[in-house]
């Protein structure tokens, strides 16, 4: 894993409260340009994002600190595109996978009938591939 990405942290500025991201990451008390104030800032606290990301399209986003409001994006990316497997990340740590139980019922057959697994691994390898 060579980790070049998720090494950004979202930085908050000391005096201003807006947020930003440098990568890498300044030290707590730094001086920083802040954009939208046109003025340096000092920085307050480095914290890790929230990311949401889709396995099925390119959806990618980053919401901050929101995790609500990243949580409530992935209910209405689902709701939208059915059977979209999401991931909610906190920095670099994935947190949760949406999506990933709602299987076909031929591999929740095989889940409960452990016995049975190794002889239809082959048929449900194949439907898989071919869908
Ligand atoms: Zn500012
Ligand atoms: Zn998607």
């Amino acid at each position: 894993m060579s980790g070049a990405r998720g090494q950004a942290k979202m930085v908050i500025l000391e005096d201003c409260r807006h947020t930003a991201l440098f990568n890498p990451p300044p030290i707590i008390g730094d001086a920083v340009w802040c954009r939208r104030c046109q003025s340096y800032r000092s920085v307050g606290r480095l914290v890790d994002e929230w990311t949401i990301r889709c396995f099925r399209c390119n959806l990618s986003r980053a919401y901050g600190e929101d995790e609500q409001g990243a949580r409530a994006a992935v209910g209405r990316h689902r709701l939208r595109y059915t059977g979209h497997v999401v991931a909610l990340s906190k920095g670099p740590r994935l947190v949760e996978t949406f999506g990933v139980d709602e299987r076909p019922d031929y591999l929740q057959w095989v889940d409960s009938h452990p016995l049975h697994q190794g002889s239809l691994r082959a048929l449900t390898d194949r439907s898989v591939t071919e869908t």
